[in-house]
């Protein structure tokens, strides 16, 4: 019956994991797109119409174009700094010139989230702002069927080049004359994806047969994901940039005696980096990015540059439309970027104004109808996020003018559980300890807070709250455990004695029954007091406060959540190029510490691979430039790293295998749970390897401190106090979900680093870089899970069921949770935040499921191991 409860919870959850995934899959309406007015085709792919007849008026017939030619060079990843501030100073000289006394207009375009590129595109091409589900279907993206400025272009017999990231290619399948799509996927390639765009350039430069040329760099954006903003790499790539900008310019000026119309040249990226170098989010460098336009109808610029006036990115495409003397495209919520038109007459630019207008009253007057009708179509979702971002602006200003709120929130929560347990003295010393206590309230209060946009938003805080408190609950047990017991009082050894009975009962997993081990209670608490003697007892006292104090320094590495995502940390202090010496200093030390708590459960064979293993991790993070040996004085040229990288793939499958190994020996030969247990620490110090390799090096302290706190846990706090299975797989899940903060990541999509998936990878292969990515977003929780596994089976000595409890209490642990939040978030479909909050989390949540269905099914199997050898 006990082995079947195990069995029972994963099937469980292999039947949740298929239900999150249909909801998902419901949840994100994949195929829901507007069509356009008056289109019923149906199935046909449908091609924009132009405005209806009814519609043209002279005030809104199209005037002529003002540019001959236009060249938009998109730089990926092109932050406002890096060409507004010290960076492009001193990399883009050209550039930096020509906007302070050339003929040019600079801004600084505002991206909306998510600033992922495709959405970006989309709203360049479009002037509309694209809904979440585009994050979603990001990596696989359909042709676009919403009027744009490409197809308006293309009909309108304009001849369009394109090089650059296949997106483009992608979304406008058969508009351009002439193209060279590059993929975007293989991030580590810095260098490639540039030389594949500028190799055209010198070809199209001369050629007369074009109006339209669209260039899209990928290679600082790459940069950006692998080393940084920082990183040294940034300066030489500006520098490239401004090179092929001069190139293109002189070209182009060089023409123009002979055009009519002068030509235009655009500048823009389609978002920002974070500090970290991603992006996806919504912080000051991912949303701002620099907007160039350099043409000879504009007046000569006079002086240095006063701050660039804020614009949207949106506001593109109705510019472009008016240049080029196209149809402003009919989902545009941009507005004419005036300057740019500011040499035309005054009744020419209030021809432009009235056309920019009208088309905008009309696109509130086709969605204000299907608002109020409440269509869920794409069109409604739009206007919603309109709604969304305006009042959002107007949240996060409440929300920062109250910045003390969570903190009083956490306090309303903490003196909650106080009270309980003040209430509850009594109960307290007869049945339910304080950390049982403590862990109840905290599941609860977690699984209620996820109601609250703020609260997912700002996860970690509760998590990293319930960890501490855990820590402060476990000192005082430690503190009764060893002083009570040492006065010997006979009334106090009961009510310990009792309190440790209770535990069995009363811990949140009621429905677990616990097997009554062979010895009396007070054995047990005697034993106890026998193991830790001496020095021992001091440390194991210390212990919690030594893991407050790691939890303190890990939480100061990186800065995550939204209120105070773009405070300095320690970690951009490491990353910062100045640094390199010290991140180096700190991950050597950090791999040393790693095998130092890794090596000792190991066998012989597995230990030196595990060396040699950590060995090629600094030597792949020198080879890509993110560290130095101390031998080493910079000017080594980087690579990818894909040998050194491939290296320690090997050692990773080596140790993994040695591991499986044991455990197959122990099922089939030997009955001896010394090479399992063996066995199993194998399986997890593969799996730390593979984390340390993953992590970024300002990282690797996580996976130490992870280590740590795991061996001083084991050691001093849960085999002296005897916890039950289900205690000690909460203990392990709460400190998984600290973990999964304590590395960086957040509810929102941009903390998610993707150069993991590339790692000794040559080119983008999906399958290991799904399944790279995501184990690096995980290693925490997943790491803390097989720990748990690794400690139960060790103490099956004690309670022959422990792994079959501690699979369904995981189980347990992580399925309340989501079923709450989806029926949640089902109930908030219509909430301010859905497309950004609820629904990052909601696909955080998704993939957890299914990672801890898989660490389930794990658990199973070496459950039923053991019970085979029990029965023989
Ligand atoms: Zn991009
Ligand atoms: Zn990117």
């Amino acid at each position: 019956m006990r082995l079947r409860s195990g069995v029972l919870a994963a099937g469980c959850l292999l039947l949740q994991a298929l239900g999150v995934a249909i909801f998902l899959r419901g949840f994100f309406p994949l195929t829901v797109r507007a069509r356009p007015r008056g289109d019923s085709r149906g199935e046909s792919p449908a091609e924009p119409a132009p405005p209806g007849p009814g519609a043209v008026s002279n005030w809104t017939k199209i005037p002529p174009p003002l540019f001959k030619k236009v060249v938009i060079v998109l730089i990926d990843a092109l932050r406002d700094d890096f060409v507004f501030g010290s960076k492009g100073k001193q990399f883009m000289p050209y550039t930096t010139q020509v906007i302070e006394k050339g003929t040019s207009y600079s801004f600084i375009a505002e991206a909306k989230p998510p600033t992922v590129t495709m959405p970006r595109i989309k709203a360049l091409m479009t002037g509309s702002i694209p809904g979440f589900i585009d994050v979603v279907v990001n990596l696989n993206s359909p042709a676009l069927l919403d009027d744009n400025l490409i197809w308006q272009a293309k009909t309108a017999g304009k001849r369009i080049i394109f090089y650059g990231d296949d997106t483009w290619v992608k979304l406008f399948p058969k508009h351009f004359v002439e193209y060279d799509g590059t993929t975007s996927f293989f991030v580590s390639d810095f260098t490639e994806v540039d030389d594949n765009v500028t190799r055209h350039l010198d070809r199209v430069l001369k050629r007369e047969d074009w109006d339209l040329l669209i260039l899209h760099y990928l290679g600082l954006d790459h940069i950006g994901h692998v080393t940084g903003p920082n990183s040294p790499l940034v300066g030489p790539k500006l520098r490239e940039m401004d090179n092929i900008l001069k190139k293109i310019h002189i070209s182009l000026l060089s023409k123009e005696g002979e055009a009519s119309l002068p030509s235009l040249l655009v500048v823009c990226g389609d978002h920002g980096m974070s500090e970290t170098g991603s992006h996806g989010g919504s912080s000051e460098g991912e949303v701002h990015t620099p907007l160039l336009f350099i043409s000879s109808a504009f007046e000569k610029r006079s002086g240095p540059l006063t701050q660039p006036e804020l614009v949207q990115q949106t506001d593109l495409a109705s510019t472009l439309a008016v240049g080029l003397g196209l149809p402003i495209s009919r989902n545009s919520v941009g507005n004419l970027i005036l300057p740019v038109v500011g040499g035309k007459t005054m009744r020419e630019q209030l021809r432009f104004l009235h056309l920019n207008g009208f088309q905008l009253s009309s696109l509130l007057k086709e969605n204000t109808p299907a608002y109020e009708k409440g269509k869920s179509s794409k069109k409604t979702i739009y206007k919603r996020m309109i709604n969304v971002q305006r009042r959002m602006e107007g949240e996060l200003r409440r929300a920062q003018t109250y910045k003390g709120g969570y903190h009083d929130g956490f306090d309303t929560y903490k003196e909650m559980v106080g009270n309980m347990k003040v209430t509850n003295p009594v109960v307290s010393s007869s049945s339910w300890s304080e950390v049982d206590v403590l862990m109840l309230a905290g599941t609860i209060g977690h699984v209620l807070s996820l109601g609250a946009s703020s609260f997912i938003e700002e996860e970690h805080q509760t998590w990293y709250f319930l960890i501490n408190t855990l820590c402060l609950a476990l000192c005082q047990e430690l503190c009764r455990n060893h002083f009570l017991l040492k006065e010997c009082d006979p009334q106090h050894g009961t009510s310990l004695k009792q309190n440790f009975d209770g535990i069995g009962e009363a811990s949140d997993c009621k429905n677990i029954d616990v097997p009554a081990s062979g010895n009396s209670k007070l054995d047990k608490v005697a034993s106890s007091a026998e193991l830790i003697k001496g020095s021992d007892k001091w440390i194991s006292l210390a212990s919690p406060w030594i893991i407050l104090i790691c939890c303190r320094l890990l939480r100061s590495l990186n800065q995550t959540g939204v209120q105070w995502a773009h405070r300095p940390d320690f970690g951009h202090w490491l990353t910062s190029s100045e640094h390199k010496s010290e991140l180096s200093f700190l991950a050597a030390v950090s791999l040393v510490m790693i095998f130092f708590l890794v090596q000792r459960r190991c066998s012989l064979v597995s230990k030196i691979a595990m060396a040699l293993g950590l060995l090629g991790v600094y030597s792949y993070r020198a080879a890509i430039g993110n560290v130095v040996f101390p031998w080493q004085h910079d000017s080594k040229d980087i690579s990818k790293g894909i040998t050194e990288a491939r290296f320690v793939y090997v050692f990773v499958l080596g140790i993994v295998f040695t591991g499986t190994k044991d455990l197959l020996k122990s099922q089939v030969i030997s009955a001896d749970s010394s090479v399992k247990s063996t066995g199993l620490w194998e399986v997890y110090s593969g799996l730390v390897l593979l984390a340390a390799l993953l992590f970024r090096p300002h990282n690797l302290p996580v996976l130490v401190f992870c280590l740590l706190i795991q061996t001083m846990m084991t050691k001093y706090v849960w085999r002296p106090l005897k916890f039950d299975a289900a205690q000690i797989t909460i203990m392990h899940y709460w400190f998984g979900q600290a973990f999964f903060y304590f590395q960086g990541n957040s509810n929102g999509i941009a903390t998610v680093d993707v150069s993991a998936g590339f790692v000794g990878l040559e080119s983008y292969v999906e399958i290991p870089a799904i399944f790279l990515t995501a184990f690096a977003t995980y290693a925490g929780p997943l790491l803390w899970a097989i720990h748990l596994l690794c400690y139960l089976s060790s103490e099956v000595s004690r309670n022959a069921a422990a792994v079959g409890h501690g699979c369904f209490c995981y189980a347990l642990m992580r399925s309340i949770p989501v079923a709450i939040y989806i029926v949640l978030v089902t109930g908030l479909r219509y909430h301010l935040f859905i497309w950004s909050v609820f629904s990052p989390k909601l696909l955080y949540e998704g993939v957890h499921v299914f990672i801890t269905a898989a660490v389930c099914l794990f658990f199973t199997a070496m459950d039923q191991n053991h019970s085979q050898k029990v029965q023989d």
